[in-house]
């Protein structure tokens, strides 16, 4: 039987569940044990796709489709594995599938309730999970933090599992350790709260990752043990890093995590291989020239504060390919609308090596991202265009080089007379049944580059799974509803933008590109979502190649 490790957030969200899960988990892999992650997430939504990433940080889409939260793509960088629907379960869909089942009768006609019949549920997916996985540790990490109403089914069946299950369940608290620096001293009180709560849910810890500014001290191990009812040797120090997250597993290995966790499970240590994350680490810290990156967007303001979060796996497959490529990444965040406001300032883009523009929805920002393109391609400063980035690149292009004036994608000009992106049909259909969830065209399609593109060749010159039959075919992950609309296709090839990649079964424009231009390529997919700190992405890498140049 698989082991389980649930892993439940302390004193505050955004310490690090979600990077301290990922790390056990390769700590674990790191000696040869099979690993999968899942994330519960206490929402009502019945997945990530339908909540705002100011609020909730980026949506992460496997390849099966699923919209997840941003921990799945943590987990996928972390353990390079590919997660699936399996692996995401929030509030809503688990009493969806519940009051789906009462509706079929599949309870016999008792009465169904929420204590025990949802962390019931709860479990019987988590056992699917170590079913389909074969996974030798099935990690769980629960989101939110202990104490809120929110989570409390999931902890009840985190509790119900390790009463089925003694030997084979084990619970890890990562908790917030303030140094108010009125005080100047490292406080446990609020750790020691957060622990008194979760006895209130029949719930020990077996071990606490201590999150803090500092690493924690002898003295306030010992005021945890005895407070928290522990060893003072489960108490994991895990100060900030100001480096880069794939330091974690390093960390967390000189501090023994993975040897308690399999003591405490009865297993044996084993050789830890930890070679490919050295390596990386090493690579991470050494001295290097920077690449200045600027990301054009509009998810990161949220009151006083910036929040990088709405583009996560951006910035990592940005931080991947620059480390491979010997640069250090400086990206900036640059904020579409304020090229609205005032046109000139779209000039600070000379600045920049290069300059993205990641996915996105809706009016507001657009004509400053079309701004900051048109930039771009005038300048010959390497650009890379993601979703939304590669829509409103051929807007662009269809306006001031086609001189298709008022050009525009449906999406925000429903009435334009060239509409250059346009919705495909079987999106309209939910939009008109207003069924917005799940809905759009999501998870990995097969694309045929072109030989002799750019794309084409940034993927042959790489590790990057692809079959060849006569062309080169890739499958990458989607988010969208509209397309580049064919009727176009023709004008803007005449035009000079070259369709790179195809999806064949649906003839449908996944990659565009300029040539004669430093770098100039526009993706339908998200190639963010498959790019690895080991095995960074062949188009970011061939961006920012260009970008130093
Ligand atoms: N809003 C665009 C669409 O729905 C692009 C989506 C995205 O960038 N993920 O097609």
């Amino acid at each position: 039987m698989a082991k389980f490790i649930f892993v439940m957030g302390g004193v505050m969200s955004g310490i690090g569940k979600g990077v301290s899960t990922s790390s056990i988990g390769a700590l674990l892999q790191a000696r040869g044990f099979s690993v999968t992650a899942v994330k519960i997430d206490p929402y009502l939504n019945v997945d990530a796709g339908t909540m705002n990433p100011v609020e909730h940080g980026e949506v992460f889409v496997t390849d099966d489709g699923t919209e997840t939260d941003q921990d799945i793509g943590n987990y996928e960088r972390f353990l390079n594995t590919e997660n699936s629907a399996l692996h995401y379960m929030t509030t809503g869909s688990v009493y969806l599938s519940v009051i789906m089942r009462e509706r079929n009768l599949e309870y016999g006609g008792r009465c169904v309730e929420v204590v025990p019949d949802i962390p019931l549920e709860v479990i019987s997916r988590l056992q699917k999970v170590a079913r389909k996985t074969k996974a030798d540790f099935v990690l769980t990490e629960i989101g939110g933090t202990v104490g809120e109403y929110q989570n409390l089914l999931f902890l009840e069946a985190a509790r119900m599992m390790r009463l089925r299950y003694p030997k084979d369940v084990l619970f890890t608290l990562v908790s917030y350790l303030p140094i108010p620096p009125i005080i100047g001293e490292m406080k446990t009180k609020p750790t020691q709260h957060a622990v008194r709560t979760l006895n209130a849910s029949g719930i020990q810890p077996d071990i606490i990752i201590a999150r803090s500014e500092r690493p924690i001290d002898e003295p306030r191990k010992k005021k945890l043990s005895v407070f928290c009812n522990m060893e003072p040797a489960d108490i994991i120090s895990a100060p900030d890093i100001a480096t880069s997250i794939y330091e974690v597993p390093g960390k967390f290995e000189e501090e023994g995590i993975a040897k308690r966790v399999l003591n405490k499970f009865g297993m044996r240590e084993r050789g830890v291989a930890m070679a490919p994350w050295d390596k990386l680490v090493k690579t991470i810290l050494a001295p290097k020239p920077p690449v200045r990156i600027g990301i054009v967007g509009k998810y990161f303001g949220s009151g006083d504060f910036v929040l990088e979060d709405s583009y996560m796996s951006v910035l990592e497959a940005i931080k991947h390919a620059s480390w491979a490529k010997g640069r250090h990444p400086n990206i900036q965040w640059l904020d579409a609308e304020a090229y609205e406001k005032d046109k000139k300032k779209v000039r600070e883009l000379k600045q920049f090596d290069g300059i993205i523009v990641p996915g996105g929805f809706g009016e507001r920002g657009v004509e400053g991202k079309i701004r900051a393109i048109t930039y771009c391609r005038e300048n010959n400063i390497p650009f890379l265009g993601l979703c939304y980035g590669m829509q409103l690149a051929t807007v662009e292009y269809a306006r001031n080089v086609l001189g298709l004036r008022g050009a525009h994608t449906t999406e925000v000009a429903q009435g334009t007379k060239y509409p250059v992106i346009d919705i495909m049909l079987e999106q309209r259909a939910n939009m008109d049944k207003k069924d917005y969830g799940a809905t759009m065209r999501l998870g990995g399609y097969a694309c045929e580059l072109k030989p002799g593109t750019v794309a084409h060749r940034a993927y042959a010159n790489s590790s990057f799974p692809s079959k060849k039959n006569g062309t080169l075919l890739i499958r990458e992950r989607h988010r969208h509803r509209y397309e580049l609309n064919n009727l176009y296709r023709d004008q803007l090839a005449q035009g000079g933008l070259v369709c790179s990649g195809r999806n064949p079964e649906k003839d449908l424009v996944e990659v565009i590109e300029i040539p004669r231009h430093p770098f100039f390529v526009g993706t339908q997919f998200h190639p963010e979502f498959t790019s690895r700190p080991l095995q960074p992405h062949p188009l970011f890498v061939a961006f920012i190649k260009a970008a130093v140049q």
